[in-house]
């Protein structure tokens, strides 16, 4: 099932995080951001109007902070959605895992898929997300994912993995695969590290391209090795690259249905990446709507939906003759848009790397998880 079958609708719940990434989007700048939260009046109608207009119940929480900091939030959204859609609902956290046992013991209950960004074995998720001051990430995160498959019993929970690779883990995949395992991972998504989005493109800035670094010919290599290895162990490890491998497509994702993610800031994004809707800057094409606060409604900007209903594989002139045309759909818009400043660009770098995955690995069965 190709990814953009993911259909579902995403609340951006929160700024707040509690632990420091050193590739996050603000780590440093966190200290002095104002923080923001989605109104909860706001999450009630995009949920009235997605349930309205979509046929899928499915509904996600995501950052751009930590999902959890805000957890009375994401308790009474939670909640309304149920009301409004009763035993269809099904739910989504993406979260940094780092959460207290009171917030445990409510996913326990009531999620349904559950991604922790968690990158590695201890040594590098210590390096990469610490919490505060350093201080080491990896012995919360593996205690909350050991107690919720201990007392999972009969639930229909699933909680995986959704890792950031950088030149830190890239050849230590296979390694990697036998740890989460240990930790009775089953389903694992490696995303190669994009740049952070800024107020400009990457294009337009050397330094940004340097910073987020990645050997994509050694992520490629061993990723291929560290998936026929973990297939033999009964163990999902895909790649963000594979994304749309298990079906045919000619959109790359949800953000050309679009389908909604509120953000805190009272907009309509259509993707992960654009994440502030009044200071998008080059990811502005992906804002597609507004809350508007006096007549309590939404609406949208139809030039920006045309536009992002527009990007289909037929229209990018450097996929017409990709092998991997239908199985691509030409990449993941947010980052083509952020690198290139332009939704229909190219990065060639990705393009080998994908060739090469499909190459070897092809076309496959359909994926039981569907990428965070
Ligand atoms: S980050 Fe890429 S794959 Fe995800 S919603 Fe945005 S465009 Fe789609
Ligand atoms: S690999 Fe490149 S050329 Fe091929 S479909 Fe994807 S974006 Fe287009």
């Amino acid at each position: 099932m190709p990814h953009c079958n993911k259909q579902m609708i995403s609340f951006f719940l929160t700024t707040r995080c509690n632990l420091r990434c050193v590739y996050c989007y603000n780590s440093k700048e966190r200290a002095e951001l104002e923080e923001k939260s989605l109104p909860l009046e706001i999450a009630k109608a995009g949920i009235d109007e997605f349930f309205a207009n979509n046929k899928s119940r499915h509904i996600r929480f995501y950052g751009p902070g930590e999902p959890t900091m805000e957890f009375e939030l994401m308790q009474q959204i939670t909640i309304y959605a149920r009301q409004k859609g009763g035993n269809a609902v099904t739910t989504e956290l993406q979260t940094n895992g780092a959460f207290s046992p009171k917030v445990r013991e409510w996913v326990l209950d009531n999620l349904n898929i559950v991604w922790v960004s968690f990158d590695g074995t201890p040594d590098i998720q210590n390096e990469q997300r610490p919490f505060p001051h350093k201080k080491p990430s990896a012995p919360t995160i593996e205690e909350n994912i050991k107690w919720l498959y201990a007392n999972k019993g009969e639930r229909n929970l699933m909680v995986g993995a959704r890792v950031t690779m950088t030149d830190l883990n890239v050849n230590h995949q296979k390694e990697m695969v036998d740890y989460f395992s240990s930790l009775s991972i089953k389903y694992i998504w490696t995303d190669p590290i994009f740049p952070e989005v800024k107020k400009r493109p990457v294009c337009e800035d050397n330094d940004r391209e340097e910073m987020y670094h990645i050997d994509l010919e050694g992520y490629v290599k061993n990723f291929i090795e560290a998936h026929r290895y973990a297939k033999q162990k009964g163990v999902f490890y895909g790649s963000f690259l594979t994304c749309n491998f298990d079906g045919e497509a000619k959109i790359n994702c949800r953000a050309c249905t679009p389908v909604p993610h509120l953000t805190t800031d009272g907009y309509v994004s259509a993707c992960d990446m654009a994440l502030d809707g009044e200071n998008a800057c080059h990811m502005d094409c992906f804002i597609y709507g507004k809350w508007d606060e006096q007549n309590k409604k939404f609406i949208y900007f139809e030039d920006k939906i045309k536009a992002l209903r527009n990007r289909n594989v037929d229209n990018l002139v450097h996929c017409k003759n990709c092998i991997a045309k239908l199985h691509c759909a030409g990449h993941c818009l947010g980052e083509v848009q952020n690198e290139t400043g332009n939704i229909n660009g190219q990065i060639p770098s990705i393009c080998n790397a994908v060739r090469t995955l499909y190459k070897e690995l092809g076309a496959c069965e359909t994926y039981n998880y569907l990428h965070p």
